[in-house]
């Protein structure tokens, strides 16, 4: 049996099993065993030492002076000093073979104990100081390096990762998996993961204070488990497993070019979504007719800086030609919510998914804007290029943004620059939008509904949060019905859906039946997409909607979803609802 299990959510398909790599949350130790006790002394001893000087030197800014700040250092001062600091760390290393990181926050814990459980406000607050302290030392023996992953195989445990770090991390050869203790299965994390194809656990609340550093790890994205030192028959079990699930991959591969409709002969249009280049090679073989969603803002999240609109031209171009003639979907950046660039402040208010996203990020820095329509017009030369406006709440605003487009071509002309116009479309993943799309479809030369946005603001389930990833279900009627009314209202208007609801084999009858022929998926669920939709009846599909709608809640979808599925499904049922 192993020696714990660690609950989430899938984030990405396929299993994964390797030594773990911890990621500790800021201010919080990495629980790893001492290999050498007394080097790890050492490091503590260095550390405070560092410690205690970096507050002089800032003390001795403050020579003479009574301040309140001068005080504090003293006391910080004074708390390094303290000999059970040391001592009780010393000896926890040595005693019991703590890494010194373990060490120190299980010793500032302690000396903190019984001053946190005072009545008197004054002593609480010196448990903080204490508690300060500990943060501090940590500090001093992780410094504050980029993240690196080790050489050889690792499963990586985060609390978290930005885009960015994901984007660079997930590429990384030696990554078998991932465990993070946010997020949800439509979180930006998960979606990089799903992209990479590396097999991802999200939403696993307090997998950082189960796992210690190295112990092995199975990471199921299939079922949203964790098992946590596994015995050699559960490990040899998730190897087979792993194995398994990428034969079955494989197997839908090799069908990966033969036409895609449905069994009553139902035409399907199946894209992909792609966040960074260097997916294009597994878009192309993994069957994908086009990019039906480009996530430009991922440019500028792996790089950190905002590229020149010679840099975009090079990658668009890069993209557009390679997928050719196939079109691509390039969707203006979605900056905001939970993806901005490091340093940036804007988009950081309160509650930034209903904050300065997107196209109202943008209203304030149009020359962001500018720059990217300016390479995309560019890049539209001699290929089909399309161009998408995330997060559009109305008429007003899709209105605002064709009127920026033709100020750029207006622009390139009279620079004598070549461009063209290419077909412009707006997202649907707005309720305000959804509500409204008759109207967006009249000034639309086709429109996308995203249902990871629709769903988080329809149902106000924050998308990342793995506490409401119940509620984020795009499975609730009101969904359903919210997406019935779009494809009723697009009316002519090409309508294609690229949110994650679109790569869920068991949403997908779901899907069609209530009208949509195209979709854009994940890269690493294009093949499974691609057969489940081989296996689909239109007509069963839409009696099936048709009930759907007419259900109380989510759970009571699923549940018919899942009965009618297994039949469908096959084999195909046993590797998605392991
Ligand atoms: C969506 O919201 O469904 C979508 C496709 O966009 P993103 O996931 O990038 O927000
Ligand atoms: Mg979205």
């Amino acid at each position: 049996m192993s020696r714990d299990t660690a609950l989430g959510l899938p984030g990405s398909l396929g299993v994964g099993v390797g030594p773990a790599f911890l990621v500790p949350r800021p201010g919080r130790a990495i629980r790893r065993r001492a290999a050498d006790p007394e080097r790890e002394v050492a490091r503590l001893e260095g550390a405070i030492t560092e410690a205690r000087q970096e507050i002089e030197r800032a003390r001795s800014a403050f020579v003479g002076d009574e301040s309140e700040i001068a005080l504090v250092l003293d006391a910080q001062l004074l708390l390094y000093s303290d000999r059970m600091l040391a001592e009780w760390t010393a000896k926890a290393i040595r005693e019991e073979g703590l890494g010194v990181e373990w060490a120190v926050e299980r010793t500032v814990g302690r000396l903190g104990e019984p001053l946190r459980q005072s009545s008197a406000r004054y002593l609480r607050e010196r448990a903080e100081d204490i508690d300060h302290v500990g943060r501090h030392l940590l500090r001093q023996l992780r410094g504050d390096a980029e993240l690196e992953l080790p050489e050889g195989d690792v499963v990586l445990v985060a609390a978290d990762l930005s885009p960015a770090e994901a984007a660079r991390i997930f590429a990384a050869p030696g990554l078998r998996g991932v465990v993070l203790e946010s997020g949800s299965a439509t979180s930006h994390t998960a979606l990089l993961a799903r992209a990479l194809e590396v097999p991802a656990v999200v939403g696993a609340r307090g997998a950082l204070d189960r796992v210690i550093s190295g112990e092995a790890l199975v990471v199921d994205g299939l079922r949203g488990r964790v098992l946590i030192a596994p015995d050699p028959e559960e490990r040899a079990e998730a190897e087979a497993r792993g194995g398994r699930y990428r034969a079955f991959a494989q197997g839908l591969l090799e069908r990966r070019t033969e036409p895609v409709a449905t069994r009553d002969g139902v035409e399907v249009t199946v894209r992909a979504n792609l966040e960074l280049p260097e997916e294009i090679d597994l878009a192309l073989t993994h069957g994908a007719r086009g990019v039906g969603l480009y996530r430009t803002e991922f440019l500028l999240l792996h790089r950190g800086a905002v590229p020149s609109e010679e840099e975009q031209l090079a990658v668009y171009r890069r993209v557009a030609e390679a997928m050719a003639p196939a079109p691509v979907v390039f969707r203006t950046f979605d900056l905001g919510g939970d993806k901005l660039p490091p340093g940036e402040r804007l988009g950081r208010g309160p509650n930034p998914a209903m904050g300065l996203r997107a196209m109202r990020l943008m209203r304030r820095r149009p020359e962001l804007l500018r720059r990217q329509v300016r390479a995309l017009l560019r890049a539209a030369v001699g290929e089909d290029v399309r161009v998408m406006f995330p997060m559009i709440a109305g008429v007003g605003e899709l209105r605002e943004a064709r009127a920026l487009v033709e100020r750029c071509a207006a622009e390139l002309s009279a620079e004598g620059v070549d461009h063209r116009m290419p077909p412009l479309g707006c997202m649907v993943e707005v309720p305000a939008a959804a509500l409204r799309v008759h109207r967006l479809a009249a000034e639309s030369d086709f429109l996308s509904v995203g249902t990871n946005d629709l769903v988080q603001y329809t149902l106000a389930a924050d998308r990342t949060d793995p506490e409401v990833a119940d509620v984020a279900t795009p499975f609730d009627p009101a969904i359903l019905e919210l997406l019935q009314r779009i494809a009723e209202g697009a009316a002519g208007t090409p309508l294609a859906m690229c949110g994650d609801m679109a790569a869920d084999p068991l949403a997908l009858p779901l899907v069609l039946g209530l009208g949509y022929r195209a979709l854009s998926v994940p890269v690493g669920s294009l093949p499974l997409v691609l057969e489940v939709v081989r296996r689909i009846d239109l007509g069963e599909a839409q009696a099936l909607a048709a009930e759907a709608v007419e259900l109380d809640d989510a759970a009571a979808v699923s549940a018919l979803v899942r009965e009618r599925a297994k039949d469908a499904l096959g084999e195909l049922w046993r590797e998605v609802d392991a």
